[in-house]
């Protein structure tokens, strides 16, 4: 019964944002005004088109993907550089979302079926497992990811430094969430009025990381839930924001996240790592976006260990996934959407990553399985 009366709540919200949000764009209107939403995180894209939420807007209010899923934004010369080391030997430990990434001629799935050794993890804490148990292989963990990833990849690199295991090293590609922001905000061929911040990563770097956007830009900012009406209160706390001229920063995800962050996860990704320019697909390099390990631990360093140099690699040049990953396009707007790339044979990350907005938008947008 219980579960009837609350899904009978939700109901009732749904129906009070959809009323508010077409009120919303009704007074936009009135003023002449469109405005342009983005949400960062992944997780925010696939909730988005599994709940529909896109036919919430009123036509004044648009929202794009923005650039928030860590296996959309790698080089593909990253996934080679890991296939090399498979090559060598090597195991490879990896989130299932990179197996079946392209990189610039074949896949970390590929190079598995031919006999390298690459091993789905579910955290990075099955790299020690995978080292104890293999004592005599080097175990090479694919560090990828957000400050959302960052943190239990570094909290895992500071086990393995305690427990004395020389066998575990980490090929990292961590990006840093506000400076890819900062670059989209300040392309002058895109507008962002307003963004869903992402929920994970504000865990971990706080609300308040988020305060430049507003104060210095004028954008809207709302650190907002996974829930659809998470979403919807917060899509619809940005427009509100956006009629009242009067950007800032509003935390309606205080149950999970901090003005502050997470004082303890910032002080251990400090203790290892330095920030340094990163490369993001369809973004280019942007100054100080990355995370490297520190001098002092490059023996834990994949690249270092091995004198390896991952470059960019080769993107399919077919593959528009570098102007979804900017908001300049929906997937379907990419002529390969559901002809040539399908999640059975993707050309790109965006179909492949779990948090890819293609993805999302084939699975749920054509009602595909
Ligand atoms: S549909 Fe496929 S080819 Fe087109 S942008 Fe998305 S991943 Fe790339």
């Amino acid at each position: 019964m219980t579960r009837y009366i609350e899904g009978f709540r939700k109901m009732d919200a749904a129906s009070h944002f959809r009323t508010t949000l077409a009120e919303q764009g009704r007074q936009l209107a009135e003023q002449g005004r469109s405005i342009h939403l983005m949400e960062v995180c992944g997780s925010h894209t696939m909730a988005i088109a599994r709940f529909g939420i896109r036919d919430f807007l009123p036509a004044a209010i648009s929202l794009v993907s923005g650039p928030g899923c860590p296996v959309c934004v790698t080089d593909p010369g990253y996934i080679d550089a890991a296939i090399t080391l498979a090559g060598q030997g090597k195991i490879i430990a990896t989130f299932g979302d990179m197996l079946r990434v392209p990189g610039s001629r074949t896949s970390l799935a590929e190079a598995r079926a031919a006999g390298g050794r690459v091993e789905v993890c579910y955290s990075p804490l099955t790299a020690i497992e995978l080292a104890r148990n293999h004592p005599e292989t080097e175990v090479v963990f694919l560090a990828v990811g957000f400050e959302t990833t960052i943190a239990p990849v570094v909290a895992m690199l500071d086990a393995v430094i305690r427990q004395a295991i020389d066998n575990v090293s980490l090929l990292t590609a961590f990006k840093r969430v506000p400076p890819a922001l900062s670059a989209l905000i300040a392309d002058p061929e895109i507008q962002i009025d307003g963004l869903l911040c992402p929920a994970h990563v504000s865990a971990i770097i706080g609300a308040d990381a988020y305060r430049p956007y507003a104060e210095q830009y004028g954008v809207a900012c709302v650190v907002a839930g996974f829930e659809p009406l998470d979403i919807l209160y917060g899509l619809q706390g940005l427009t509100q924001q956006l009629l009242e001229n009067r950007p800032h920063v509003d935390n309606q995800y205080g149950r999970v996240v901090k003005a502050e962050g997470n004082r303890q996860a910032q002080r251990l990704m400090e203790h290892y790592l330095l920030p340094a320019d990163a490369s993001w697909r369809g973004l280019g390099t942007i100054p100080a976006s990355g995370l490297v390990l520190r001098p002092e631990f490059a023996r834990f360093d994949a690249v270092h260990r091995h004198g390896i140099l991952p470059t960019p690699g080769r993107i399919n040049p077919r593959c528009q996934c570098g102007e979804v990953l900017k908001g300049k396009i929906r997937p379907a707007q990419c002529p390969l959407f559901g002809v040539a790339c399908h999640p059975d044979k993707p050309l790109g990350p965006c179909m492949v990553s779990s948090e890819g907005s293609c993805a999302a938008d084939f699975k749920y947008a054509r009602g595909g399985a």
